[in-house]
């Protein structure tokens, strides 16, 4: 007979624990960024995309509905181990090389890529819109702590991702390597906080070079929350153009908020404040 009090004791103890590992993740990308947008401060004001900054009262929504996206990725962490359990889901703690870490986690990047992108343009059709994906949409001004901020059906749609693929791969006769999966999970949440960190990371010409332009910048997601119907991407410009969804003055955008130099900026400082006191303007 299973004794229902331990049982629940188990449950609760090892819910706890995939709790703090997906919030953990979040809460370190996110309090890296926002430590480092405060130490290089001249700089993150220089690269500023957007005049509008984020409430308190965002920041409060943001971090709370994070808690609770952390809790569905834990359930849908769950729901992978019991398909592991019954056999339907392989995967491989122990002896691999590190090749095989290295494509199945390009494998797995490339593959959310068009997942996210096709589950994100299916949340911002009108008749769901609303009960999903407006919650994130709440925040028009992003912050690093926007990256978990969902409904609850929004995080469920997100974090299905990982039972998805690993059926899959596992229907297709491999199995995922722990490591790949542990590698895939930093990756998305640094590059979450990054497309919503308000301030351009890239340096200027990235758009314009063969070489990068294919990999997203912060400006492409944030044009995404400020105008609404395009760049539905997460990690690489490719479905965008494909589908004809990007922002057509994404790169003029970029190319506009990492031509702030210091000296510019400076000298646009000097002119605002002779703007506002036109007795005192240099001759
Ligand atoms: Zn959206
Ligand atoms: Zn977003």
């Amino acid at each position: 007979m299973i004794d229902l009090p331990t049982a629940f004791d188990v449950f609760a103890d090892r819910m706890i624990r995939v709790v703090v590992f997906d919030l953990q993740r979040y809460l370190v990308a996110a309090g890296l960024f926002t430590i480092a947008l405060l130490v290089f401060r001249s700089w993150a004001q220089r690269k500023r995309i957007q005049n509008r900054r984020a409430t308190r009262k965002d920041y409060t929504r943001e971090i709370a509905s994070s808690l609770r996206t952390s809790v569905v990725f834990a359930l849908t962490t769950f729901l992978t181990l019991a398909l592991r359990e019954v056999g339907l889901v392989k995967l491989k703690l122990e002896t691999f090389t590190l090749l095989t870490v290295a494509w199945q986690f390009a494998l797995m990047v490339v593959a959310h890529d068009a997942y996210f992108y096709w589950m994100h343009r299916a949340l911002h059709h009108k008749r769901l819109f609303r009960a999903t994906h407006l919650h994130h949409h709440k925040s028009r001004t992003p912050t690093p702590w926007t990256a978990y901020s969902f409904s609850s059906w929004e995080a469920v749609t997100e974090a299905l991702f990982i039972p998805i693929f690993m059926l899959a791969t596992s229907t297709m006769g491999f199995a995922m390597t722990g490591l790949a999966i542990f590698l895939f999970l930093w990756h998305m949440i640094f590059r979450n906080v990054i497309g919503h960190l308000g301030v351009e990371l890239y340096p200027a010409g990235w758009v314009d070079n063969r070489w990068t332009g294919w990999w997203n910048t912060t400006t492409h997601h944030d044009l995404h929350h400020s105008s609404g119907n395009t760049n539905f991407g997460l990690y690489f410009t490719w479905w965008d153009r494909w589908m004809g969804t990007e922002h057509p003055r994404y790169r003029e955008e970029f190319r506009k908020v990492t031509a702030r130099t210091r000296k510019a900026a400076r000298e646009a400082e000097r002119e605002a404040e002779a703007q506002a006191e036109p007795g005192t303007a240099p001759a």
